[in-house]
């Protein structure tokens, strides 16, 4: 018998475990947050076509917005690659600065990568990135541990050449020895 639905159940509790620590204490933090991850520096924002012509407002067809940026006449913080777009050292257009708010929080056009950062859940782990300054490891590892139960045991790991990037790994607990 397949341990699939066991593992689908585990990865589900942990993607609502990460969207619940974010809005816990993540995104409560944001508008007095002192490095912006909506700046874009150090963090590079992966977009799609319609982002892209939404947020830097282009009237012009694809085909000669992507002729112009390679003839280094568009937006500098823009690159191309693999169907995508990557904005990278200059603040997201619609990024609220005043408010230090997010212009387009909740609608649709939001890109996928905003609501992940800076916590999310991938292959049955959470991935946490350090480089939020309201994400606080040993609090994320505890709000984890209680969101599986005390049957999990939460460890992490820093990535070796991105040490910011922090896998929390969840294992059953081996069930305590007995004697006899
Ligand atoms: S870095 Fe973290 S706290 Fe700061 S704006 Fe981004 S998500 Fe919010
Ligand atoms: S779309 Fe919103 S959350 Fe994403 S980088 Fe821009 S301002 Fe920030």
């Amino acid at each position: 018998m397949s341990s699939r639905p066991h593992h689908r159940r585990l990865d589900d509790e942990l993607a609502a475990a990460a969207a619940a620590y974010q809005a816990s204490a993540v995104i409560p933090h944001c508008p007095q947050c002192s490095n912006s991850c909506c700046r874009l520096d150090p963090l590079v924002l992966e977009l799609e076509w319609k982002q892209v012509r939404t947020f830097w407002q282009i009237d012009e067809a694809r085909a000669a917005f992507d002729r112009r940026l390679a003839a280094g006449n568009g937006p500098q913080e823009i690159r191309a690659g693999n169907g995508l777009y990557y904005a990278h050292g200059k603040p997201c257009p619609a990024f609220d600065e005043a408010c230090g708010s997010c212009r387009v929080y909740g609608q649709p056009i939001k890109p996928a990568g905003c609501s992940d950062f800076p916590v999310y859940e991938d292959g049955g782990s959470v991935v946490a990135d350090l480089r939020c300054e309201a994400v606080g490891l040993e609090a994320l590892k505890d709000w984890i541990a209680k969101a599986v139960g005390p049957g999990f045991r939460v460890s992490s790991s820093a990535d070796e050449n991105f040490p910011f990037m922090v896998t929390l790994t969840v294992k059953k607990s081996k069930p305590p020895k007995t004697r006899g």
